[in-house]
């Protein structure tokens, strides 16, 4: 007996998810870019974790330190990052679990030294910069390579490994040639005054690999974090015009089962008021249209903006907690409940579900 398939589920295809990361560190080794595999998008789920470091991440990465914990505690055995800066209460776990961290308070560096004699242990820091985005880092260049050369040389456990930076997140800053020619120029000045290399120059995410793709990176850039465009592969086709061979933006798939179907007017009828998350929403009158409603909603992946659905003439009307409403007037196929609605996803209807209990998470292999 085949076991009974519980829904709603994301399919996560392995092989896809392998694919990326093998298509995206191939191009980059060429420009002798490494890839830091991020992977708070999926919740740390193990078996993509597996896939980044077969496909040949160098370090694998997360925001959250508890998904480090666990990898490391199931064997992981690849150099880990901390790609959000450690919070004062986090400092013991960080020496314990964590190899590399992102840093950018020197009162927070001075506490990790401290932990690192307790337990013995030698922690790696990259300092970050600030160029625009104003979310961490130094914003000042002086500021920054002075914390630099305190460490390599006032500090005994804590490691100087580099300098990064962070675009396209609070601010929607572009990474550009300029921009992170900036971030290679101070790098440059730090190394002149250490007399050696630095192991990590970090030029971004996803967001600045159309600048690997068109050959402007600054040279001096040898690492990249990257969790979208491996994971979900949607944002380099769809916000940046680069659709590659070998890389998917099908690796997660959302199925959601039809519970009702019926004939209703495209206006609420009665008093507008509030919605339930407080919104006044407004309805453009269509006349009566045939409507789903999918036994799915905003707890599972937040926002419906950013579904996209597989099959034609569908189109997302609205949600609640837990239902997705969806218009079939247009459909050819003759929709019975039962049965079956896949979705494409963006990164952050991912992020949710992924870490959604609520949600069944089936791996595929082809
Ligand atoms: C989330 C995050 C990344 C990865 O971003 P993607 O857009 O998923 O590639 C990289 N660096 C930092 C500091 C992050 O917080």
């Amino acid at each position: 007996m085949p076991q009974k398939i519980k829904y709603p589920l994301i399919e996560i295809n392995i092989n896809k998810i392998y694919e990326n990361t093998k298509t995206l560190v191939n191009i980059c080794e060429k420009q002798g870019i490494n890839i830091t595999g991020v992977i708070k998008g999926v919740n740390a789920q193990p078996t993509i974790v597996e896939q980044m470091v077969k496909g040949g991440c160098k370090y694998i990465s997360s925001s959250r330190i508890e998904q480090l914990i666990d990898l490391k505690n199931n064997g992981l055995n690849k150099a880990n990052m901390l790609i959000r800066i450690p919070m004062l209460t986090e400092i013991e776990d960080l020496v314990q679990y964590v190899d590399i961290s992102l840093n950018s308070e020197i009162e927070i560096i001075n506490k990790i030294e401290e932990e690192c004699k307790k337990q013995n242990k030698e922690h790696k820091v990259v300092i970050m910069m600030d160029l625009g985005d104003l979310r961490e880092g130094f914003i000042d260049e002086k500021e920054l390579i002075d914390v630099c050369l305190y460490i390599e040389n006032k500090l005994k456990y804590v490691k100087l490994y580099g300098i990064g930076t962070n675009l396209s997140c609070y601010g929607s800053i572009k990474p550009t040639y300029d921009n992170l020619s900036k971030l290679c120029d101070v790098a440059c000045k730090i190394e002149d005054k250490i007399h050696r290399e630095l192991d990590i120059i970090s030029g971004g995410a996803t967001t600045t690999l159309p600048l690997v793709l068109e050959g402007r990176i600054p040279k001096k850039i040898n690492n990249l974090r990257v969790g979208e465009a491996i994971l979900v592969g949607q944002d380099l086709p769809y916000y940046w015009g680069h659709d590659l061979d070998n890389m998917y933006s099908d690796t997660v798939i959302l199925k959601a089962e039809i519970i009702e179907i019926k004939n209703k007017p495209s206006q609420p009828i009665g008093e507008m008021y509030v919605d339930a998350f407080g919104n006044k929403p407004s309805f453009e009158d269509r006349g009566t249209r045939k409507r789903a409603i999918l036994g799915v909603g905003k707890q599972d992946f937040v926002s419906h903006d950013s579904l996209i659905p597989l099959a034609s003439g569908i189109e997302i009307l609205g949600s609640s907690s837990d239902h997705l409403i969806i218009d079939i007037e247009d459909s050819d196929k003759e929709y019975k409940l039962g049965d079956i609605i896949c979705f494409k996803l963006f990164y952050g209807n991912v992020l949710y579900l992924t870490a959604c209990d609520y949600i069944n998470k089936v791996f595929i292999y082809e």
